[in-house]
C-alpha cells in the first residue's frame, strides 16, 4: 500500500520547509504507519499564499458555477473509486472498524460532495420588491480563503463537511487536519487535483495544531476559520480571531443526553443506547454519553446494558465490533476518567479497565457502563470522548428535561418514547442542535448539524452551511 508522504500546497506535493517529519501511529498495534511532514509557520504561510492567489487571481470563484459542481461530482466519483484505499487509511490511522470506514464514512464523504455539487449553481441572491426607478437585490459571494481545522475522530468525513460547501460556493482553502490523523486528507487533496480542482484551491498542511493552527488563525489573509474540535481550543481560536475580524464557526464538544422513558420500545432503545455510546469507540462529538432512564425501568435497563456492553469486545478493527481508541493520549485520558468515575462513587456495571489483546499492544479499552451516576458528577458533566457511559435515573418528564439541559453543552439529544406529545415537547424544550426521536447517531447531508451553548455556533451540512461560506452583498441600483 502507498502512503501519502507530502503536503499539498499550490498543487504541488511538498515536504516541510524546515525538513521535519513525524510518525503516524496505528493505535491497533502501536506500529509506525509512515512519516509525514511536520509543517511549521512557513508552510502554513505558503499554503495561505497559494489559496489567496487561487482566490484573487484564479478562476475557481468566477468560473461558471456548474463547472465547479462538475469538479466536485468528479471528486465524489474518485472517492467512490478509491473507497477501499481511503477506508483502509482511516482504519489504520485512528482504529475505526473496517465496516465504519468502508461502509459508512467514505461512502458518506462521496454523498456529501454530490450533495454540495448540486448547490454550486443554486446559491442565489434575491431580487427584492422595489419601487419604480430603483432595483434592490442581494448577491451571494464566496468569503475568500477558508482555513479548516479538523479533529481526529472522523478525519475525512468532518473535513468534507467543510470542504464540500466551501468549494461549492467558490472559496479556496487551507486544511489543517489533526496531527494524528492526516492520511486521508492528504490522499483526498491528491484526488481533488485529479478531479480537476485548480492548483491552490485546496491546500493541506500537516503538523502541530498549536503551530500551524495558530498561524492560520492569526494570518491576515485568511478570511474565515471553520473549526471542529474541543471547546477549549475553540474558545482560544475565537479570542485570537477577534483581533482580525475573521469569520469563525465552531463545532465543539458535547455530553449529549439519550433519554429512555418507561413507555419506549425497550429493545430499540437499548440498541440506540449502545450505538449512541460505543459507535466509533465513543469518539463521537454527539455521543449519547449520558443515558437518562426512567426510575421504574432503571434496574432492568442497567442489567441489560451490562450484558449488551460486554458484547462490544474491542479488538483488531479489521474484524472486531469496536477498535482501539485513537491514540495513547486518548487511552490515558479515558482510563483516567474511568478511575475518576469510580472515585466519585458511580457503580461500574460493565468494563472499567483497559482491554488486553494477545500481542500486548494497542490502545484497547473495555466498553464501560457506570450506573447510579448523579448528573453533578464530573463524569456526567465533562466530555470523556471514549467508550464510557453514565446512566442517570429520572422520575418524570420535567425531571428528564431538567437533567438533559443541566449541561454546559448542547450538541445533540435523543428521546425514546411511544408518546408523540411527549416526544415533541422534548424536541422543543431540549437545548441541543440535533434531536433524535426513537433514533440515535443518524445524519443526512440535508440536515444541518451544530451546537447550542458550549457546543459551538454555526451550522454544517444542509443548505444552512452555505450561509457559513458566503457573504451576502446588498445592491441598490438607481435606474434613473
Ligand atoms: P482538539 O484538540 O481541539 O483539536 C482539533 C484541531 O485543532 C486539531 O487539528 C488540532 O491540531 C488543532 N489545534 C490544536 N491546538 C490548536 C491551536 N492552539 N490553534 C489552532 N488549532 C489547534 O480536538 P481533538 O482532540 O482533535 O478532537 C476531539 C474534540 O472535537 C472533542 O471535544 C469533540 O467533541 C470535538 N468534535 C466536535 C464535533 C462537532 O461537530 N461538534 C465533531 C467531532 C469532534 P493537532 O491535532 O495538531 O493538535
Ligand atoms: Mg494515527
Amino acid at each position: 500500500m502507498n502512503f501519502p508522504s507530502s503536503m499539498i500546497i499550490g498543487g504541488e506535493a511538498v515536504a516541510a520547509v524546515g525538513g521535519g517529519t513525524y510518525e503516524s501511529i496505528n493505535p491497533a498495534d502501536e506500529s509506525v504507519i509512515c512519516s509525514l511532514p511536520a509543517g511549521g509557520v512557513e508552510d502554513a504561510n505558503a499554503a495561505v499564499t497559494a489559496a489567496r492567489k487561487a482566490f484573487d487571481e484564479g478562476d475557481w470563484p468566477t468560473m461558471a458555477p456548474s463547472r465547479r459542481g462538475r469538479v466536485l461530482r468528479k471528486l465524489a466519483d474518485l472517492v467512490r473509486k478509491h473507497r477501499d484505499e481511503l477506508a483502509q487509511l482511516e482504519t489504520l490511522d485512528v482504529g475505526k472498524t473496517a465496516f465504519d470506514s468502508g461502509k459508512i464514512e467514505i461512502p458518506t464523504v462521496a454523498n456529501i460532495l454530490d450533495y454540495y455539487a448540486g448547490f454550486a449553481d443554486k446559491v442565489t441572491g434575491d431580487t427584492l420588491p422595489s419601487e419604480a426607478g430603483v432595483l434592490r437585490m442581494t448577491l451571494r459571494e464566496p468569503i475568500g480563503v477558508v482555513a479548516a481545522i479538523t479533529p481526529w475522530n472522523f478525519p475525512l468525513l468532518l473535513a468534507t463537511w467543510k470542504i464540500a460547501p466551501a468549494l461549492a460556493c467558490g472559496n479556496t482553502m487551507v486544511l489543517k487536519p489533526a496531527k494524528i490523523s492526516s492520511l486521508t486528507s492528504l490522499r483526498f487533496a491528491e484526488l481533488a487535483l485529479e478531479a480537476g480542482l485548480p492548483a491552490g484551491v485546496l491546500n493541506v498542511v500537516t503538523g502541530s495544531g498549536a503551530v500551524i493552527g495558530e498561524a492560520l488563525v492569526n494570518h491576515p489573509d485568511v478570511d474565515k476559520i471553520a473549526f471542529t474540535g474541543s471547546t477549549a481550543v475553540g474558545i482560544g481560536i475565537q479570542q485570537k480571531a477577534a483581533g482580525t475580524t475573521k469569520r469563525v464557526t465552531l463545532e465543539l464538544g458535547g455530553k449529549s443526553p439519550n433519554v429512555i422513558f418507561e413507555d419506549a420500545d425497550l429493545k430499540q432503545a437499548l440498541r440506540g443506547a449502545m450505538t449512541g455510546i460505543f459507535y466509533n469507540k465513543g469518539e463521537v462529538c454527539a455521543a449519547g454519553s449520558r443515558l437518562l432512564v426512567q426510575r421504574s425501568i432503571y434496574d432492568d435497563v442497567c442489567e441489560q446494558l451490562a450484558t449488551m456492553a460486554a458484547k462490544f469486545v474491542p479488538g483488531d478493527p479489521s474484524s472486531a465490533r469496536m477498535g482501539p481508541v485513537a491514540s495513547k493520549a486518548q487511552y490515558d485520558s479515558v482510563l483516567n476518567w474511568i478511575e475518576k468515575g469510580k472515585a466519585e462513587g458511580a457503580r461500574c456495571i460493565s468494563g472499567g479497565e483497559a482491554h488486553h489483546v494477545e500481542s500486548g499492544k494497542g490502545y484497547y479499552i473495555q466498553p464501560t457502563v457506570f450506573a447510579d451516576v448523579d448528573n453533578a458528577m464530573s463524569i456526567a458533566q465533562e466530555e470523556i470522548f471514549g467508550p464510557v457511559l453514565a446512566v442517570i435515573p429520572f422520575d418524570d418528564e420535567a425531571d428528564a428535561i431538567a437533567i438533559a439541559n443541566d449541561s454546559p453543552y448542547g450538541l445533540a439529544a435523543a428521546i425514546w418514547t411511544r408518546d408523540v406529545g411527549r416526544a415533541l415537547r422534548f424536541v422543543r424544550k431540549v437545548k441541543a442542535g440535533t434531536v433524535w426521536v426513537n433514533a440515535y447517531n443518524l445524519y443526512d447531508p440535508s440536515l444541518p448539524f451544530g451546537g447550542y451553548k458550549a457546543s459551538g455556533f454555526g451550522r454544517e451540512l444542509g443548505e444552512a452551511a452555505l450561509d457559513s461560506y458566503t457573504e451576502l452583498k446588498s445592491a441598490w441600483i438607481n435606474l434613473g
